[in-house]
């Protein structure tokens, strides 16, 4: 700990140009920052801009790939209108409602989040809520749905972007317990958003702390899903507040629930600053656990090396990794999209060159409708070249560790772009799947023309 508490500063569109590593970058560039920035979630912090990314090696650096919006994040067609309005000087008001028109575009809720996994409690949708796969529930505090810094490749892209309709949050925990008591099949709850670590510790604390006085013994493990000791690992070592988060943890162990940090590293230069280091060390000495997962991410992380180094030095920590996860249908999805032929060859590249101590990683893997596919194999039956994939979670339990498989394709990069093997039609989840999309868009169709209906149709 040090004797004064860091400051922590952050920029955002309107503040690009009080960055002054982007004032040093070429008119052109900046013009390209300021148009891709209208369309898709910014926000940095001057840790991220002064640490963790190495100027010299913009625009490569990963990192600045990682946090800073490109001019391949649209297509084309949809950069030149930006980059023009940005040029001739055009009102917020133009710049906004162009940009807004372009997100309703990039299918801002991916993989049936919004249809299929909001759950209800006395006939009425629990906002705050998701339950997908039965032993976790997903928790979005209010307080908790921005982050220190963004990325580019975020999925929850739109809640960023002000598609207010489309946000989902909760106040208090009082649904979350009263979920839970109905529910004993749910061992975890997952805090999320966002990032539940950009809250104070005495408002997590407003919502932890009912959950572990409600007593519910089917409630195992709670999990907090963040990025900040990669973007703001102050948050764990500077200051009273992080003193108090360190016994919070303890406090939740004490109560005799397991605490996990499902922490997001997208880059092993994100564990390599001595605060960084000490964060992951100080939350292990909690007695919690550090779970570390990221998606693999083109510009970012497409490589072997890069992630056995990740594991590696999250291995020397004492955190545990978790998940390499293929980038989802959404948002900029062309700029970072890895083929599932390719991601597999780099995972398995990282997985062979570490031991077998950072070998409790699993990867990569789809976070799908129908469930978490993980792609397991590339191999030839019967004279056929196939991908053998399996779901580590399903969204019928039943389908976990479930072997399926795939024709090769080497362009694939999703589950839909996948055809089933063997000359069958379908995949064995289809008709279940096509069953409950029709199901829950009955419930939708009651709600009207909004926003919300149409995406949830299309999803
Ligand atoms: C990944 C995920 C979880 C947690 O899955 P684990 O494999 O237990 O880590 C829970 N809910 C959703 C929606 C998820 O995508
Ligand atoms: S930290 Fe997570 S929620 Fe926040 S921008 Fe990155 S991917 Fe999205």
């Amino acid at each position: 700990m040090t004797d004064q508490t860091r400051s922590y500063r952050v920029f955002q569109r309107k503040q690009l140009d009080r960055i002054p590593q982007v004032r040093a970058l070429p008119a052109e560039t900046r013009d390209t920052l300021s148009a891709v920035a209208a369309v898709l979630p910014f926000r940095v912090n001057n840790y991220v801009i002064d640490e963790l990314i190495d100027w010299s090696r913009v625009p490569d650096d990963p990192i600045y790939q990682l946090t800073f919006p490109q001019e391949g994040m649209l297509s084309a067609a949809d950069f030149e209108r930006m980059v023009g309005l940005v040029r001739r000087g055009a009102s917020d008001e133009e710049v906004v409602a162009s940009a807004r028109s372009i997100q309703l575009g990039m299918n801002p809720h991916p993989a049936g989040q919004l249809s299929l996994n909001v759950p209800r409690l006395d006939g009425s949708e629990l906002r705050g809520l998701q339950h997908k796969y039965r032993e976790t529930v997903l928790f979005f505090p209010a307080q908790g749905q921005t982050c220190h810094a963004y990325c580019t490749y975020c999925f929850r892209w739109a809640q960023f972007v002000g598609i207010d309709e489309l946000k989902f949050v909760d106040r208090e925990a009082d649904r979350l317990i009263r979920y839970l008591k109905l529910h004993p099949e749910v061992s975890d709850v997952l805090f999320t958003g966002g990032d539940p670590m950009v809250m104070s510790t005495k408002v997590l604390r407003r919502y932890v702390e009912p959950l572990l006085a409600a007593g519910i013994d089917s409630l195992k493990s709670i999990r907090f899903g963040t990025k900040a000791p990669a973007y703001w690992p102050y948050r764990f070592t500077d200051g009273e507040d992080a003193d108090d988060l360190m016994r919070l943890f303890e406090q939740i162990g004490d109560a005799g629930l397991h605490v996990a940090i499902m922490a997001h590293f997208s880059h092993p230069r994100e564990l390599e600053t001595d605060v960084a280091r000490a964060a992951v060390r100080r939350i292990v000495r909690t007695g919690a656990t550090v779970r570390c997962q990221a998606p693999l991410i083109r510009h970012v992380n497409d490589n072997a090396p890069v992630w056995a180094r990740m594991w590696q030095r999250q291995v020397e920590l004492g955190a545990v990794p978790y998940y390499m996860f293929v980038e989802r249908d959404t948002g900029a999805r062309d700029y970072f999209a890895v083929p599932l032929a390719r991601a597999y060859e780099i995972f398995s590249g990282a997985y062979r060159s570490v031991s077998g101590l950072a070998r409790t990683v699993r990867g990569p893997s789809m976070s799908a409708t129908p469930g978490k596919v993980l792609v397991d194999g590339v191999t030839t039956l019967q004279g056929q070249r196939l991908f053998a994939l399996k779901f580590l979670q399903g969204r019928d339990a039943g389908w976990t560790n479930r072997l399926f498989y795939a024709r090769y394709d080497e362009s694939a990069v999703w589950l839909d772009d996948l055809e089933p093997a063997f000359g069958e039609d379908e995949f064995f989840f289809a008709r279940f799947m096509d069953e409950l999309t029709r199901r829950r868009a009955g419930h939708a169709a009651g709600g009207g023309g909004d926003l919300r209906t149409r995406v949830a149709a299309q999803a």
